[in-house]
């Protein structure tokens, strides 16, 4: 199942561009499965999701993108807006409470301090320095294809996550409807609810796709299916 897992709507992000409606409508368009939507700090209510889901006949589900003074993480499960996260840990234990789970959003984005030029090799990832934030100890997975950054910052994210215990995830971060769909999470298995799909975020089971610069992760050559079909879950 391909999945948008980052996206903001004009209803709760005001940096954003597109109605709900037209972002879930552009999704069933260009062949997602299901589409997670994730303002910032604020939080969607399950009703209206499921409403989304029963129009555009995709899964829509919500999600958030919290500020925490380790960077930006898409959460889900919680349903109270989310503001002031001093300790992300307290964060983690309230997001499992609610059998949620949570992704790093864009974790290097403008970390310029992990990488060095090298007048030979171009850019080079500073890996053993960037495995030390703190936040990849408090998330599920992490975005290593967000589809607003550019190339060295999708390098550094896969080459650290590589060796990391978590997977990463593939998410638009769409502010309008041409975005929507660039970066999606490819799922194993076939869900039908959001507490399905956390079991499969929490176990990893899934892959990256950046179908702008088709590019996957874990870049193993496997073109990943849709997953349509396995229904064991
Ligand atoms: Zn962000
Ligand atoms: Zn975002």
């Amino acid at each position: 199942m391909i999945f948008e897992m980052h996206c903001h709507t004009r209803y709760g992000s005001s940096c954003s561009y597109m109605s709900p409606d037209e972002l879930v409508k552009k999704g069933a368009e260009v062949g997602l499965d299901g589409v997670c939507i994730t303002e910032h700090d604020i939080p969607w209510d399950k009703k209206a999701t499921e409403e989304l889901s029963n129009r555009f006949g995709i899964l829509v589900i919500g999600g958030m993108e919290v500020s925490t003074p380790y960077g930006e993480v898409l959460v889900w499960g919680l349903h109270e807006p989310i503001f002031d996260v001093e300790d992300i840990y307290e964060l983690r234990r309230r997001v499992d409470r609610a059998g949620g789970v949570m992704v790093a959003a864009h974790p290097f984005r403008g970390a310029h301090t992990f990488i060095r030029w090298d007048p030979v090799e171009g850019m080079i990832p500073k890996i053993d320095e960037a495995l030390q934030l703190p936040i990849f100890k408090a998330v599920d997975g992490m975005e290593v294809f967000n589809g607003m950054a550019p190339n060295w910052e999708l390098d550094l994210s896969s080459a650290v996550c590589d060796n990391l215990p978590i997977m990463g995830t593939g998410g638009s971060d769409a502010h309008n409807v041409e975005a929507v769909g660039d970066c999606v999470t490819v799922l194993q298995k076939r869900v039908t609810t959001e507490e399905q799909f956390f079991d499969e975020i929490r176990e990893g089971r899934y892959c990256a796709q950046h179908r702008l610069l088709d590019r996957f992760y874990p870049d193993n050559g496997v073109v990943p299916s849709s997953g349509e079909g396995q229904s064991d879950a």
